[in-house]
């Protein structure tokens, strides 16, 4: 038995199959399989990278090109070295044009980014029941199309994330002021209605700022806008890190894409307010119409049960507002609870599950779709046992019971007597009434 030294196929043949492969991950596979397929690959390695990569993005491939061919080159636009908008990358692409193998990692690494950013969007704005994208097809390439789109204006116009001091940002704020009207220009080259869908893109990208903002407690939100304009990849990054960049300074006053998107409507003549145009990056919502199972409202995509409770870390900012009676104005305990909440590590998923658990026998359910309101009302019946299992579990310490326990009204004015009692308890004795004129 002789062995074959050559791949039992015509090389015109395995190129079609090369040319067939859906994406740069099966190309590399079917690379490693001999030397010979690696030789026919070599043969023509331009024509062979650029249908693969056509089959992988299709129509999206031109965007994803340009905002590669804008990283390579993104020290070149600042004022030290002026350039042309005409002379910047263009949103085209030709089977003539090569793409490297590093082209090829480049442009998978930041289609991962819109891809994860994809699903997040589907999640809460289209389907609540799944964080992988349910959009068609025709969505999904609104929405890419516009996140690169913006991804493309940051790289031009955008910040950095080492920008973050306060001469630098100074600076850079100066230099925005004098560009507005490139950034307009770059604006003007898309059709209006495709301009504010990159509008609703960046709304989308600041949202999920705010989201881990509030994740990790952070009331201060001036850093939303310096973030969302160093790229959607710190975005998601932060996203889902459930954390942000230090931040001890003034961040701008305004987003960098509003004010020219209003200049570039002005510059084509239209005399309408570009947030009144109707443009909506999603054309159907899945269950828009459905009820909570529990009060029968409808709320549609504001729904919750199992399969999204992780997402409602960063949309409330501060669960111990949810104790009951007065506890929720016990500033110490809040403070211990709040800090165990904003790590990092804690889940809302997890602490949904152990509320259901506890509230199963008197007919919570974990799946049942719930409004907001109906969650709330379980957080205010069920947050202090989970919190006083949580403190047992982190080895906390537990003072004296207090008689009048979570109704104790000294507990919200007396930080001492707050400290030096347990709150977290049924009440033993009946509270003397308020005082006369007393606000409780
Ligand atoms: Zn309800
Ligand atoms: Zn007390």
């Amino acid at each position: 038995m002789s062995l074959r030294k050559s791949f039992p196929l015509d090389e015109d043949i395995l190129h079609h199959v090369f040319d067939y492969l859906p994406d740069f991950s099966s190309l590399l596979s079917v690379l490693l399989v001999s030397k010979s397929t690696h030789a026919v690959f070599d043969n023509r390695p331009n024509s062979i990278t650029c249908a693969v990569a056509e089959n992988q993005f299709g129509p999206i491939l031109p965007h994803a090109l340009r905002v590669i061919r804008l990283e390579e080159r993104k020290h070149a636009y600042c004022k030290a070295h002026p350039y042309e908008l005409d002379d910047l990358p263009k949103e085209e692409h030709s089977s003539s044009e090569v793409i490297t193998s590093s082209d090829a990692c480049r442009l998978c690494k930041n289609s991962r980014v819109v891809a994860e950013l994809e699903g997040l969007f589907s999640w809460r704005y289209k389907d609540r029941t799944s964080n992988s994208s349910c959009l068609s097809n025709s969505e999904s390439f609104r929405f890419r199309r516009a996140v690169y789109r913006y991804w493309a204006y940051q790289i031009i116009f955008g910040y950095e994330l080492e920008d973050r001091n306060e001469d630098e940002l100074y600076v850079l704020e100066e230099e925005m002021e004098s560009n507005r009207h490139d950034r307009a220009s770059f604006l003007c080259t898309f059709p209006s209605q495709e301009v504010v869908e990159i509008a609703k893109a960046v709304d989308f990208l600041s949202s999920t700022v705010f989201w881990a903002a509030t994740a990790v407690g952070q009331y201060h939100t001036d850093f939303v806008n310096f973030i969302v304009a160093c790229g959607p990849r710190l975005v998601l990054d932060c996203y889902k890190k459930h954390d942000l960049p230090s931040w001890d300074m003034d961040g701008p006053d305004s987003d960098f894409v509003s004010d020219a998107i209003t200049d570039s409507f002005r510059i084509r003549g239209f005399p309408s307010s570009w947030e009144q145009t109707e443009v909506a990056l999603v054309d159907h919502i899945n269950g828009s119409g459905d009820r909570c199972d529990r009060c029968h409202t409808v709320k549609g995509l504001d729904l919750w049960n199992r399969t999204n409770y992780s997402y409602l870390k960063g949309r409330i900012r501060d669960f111990t507002t949810h104790f009951p009676k007065y506890l929720c104005y016990n500033g110490w305990e809040r403070l211990t609870a709040e800090l165990h909440m904003i790590d990092p590590k804690f889940s809302s998923a997890s602490m949904m599950h152990d509320i259901f658990e506890m509230a199963e026998s008197v007919g919570w359910n974990e799946d049942d779709w719930l409004c907001f309101g109906c969650v709330q009302l379980l957080l205010e019946e069920r947050l202090m046992q989970w919190w006083i299992e949580q403190k047992r579990k982190d080895g906390l310490p537990f003072e004296g019971d207090c008689w009048f326990g979570y109704k104790c009204r000294e507990q919200m004015n007396d930080e001492g007597h707050a400290r030096d009692f347990n709150h977290l308890c049924q009440p033993t004795r009946e509270q003397p009434p308020a005082p006369e004129g007393s606000y409780v």
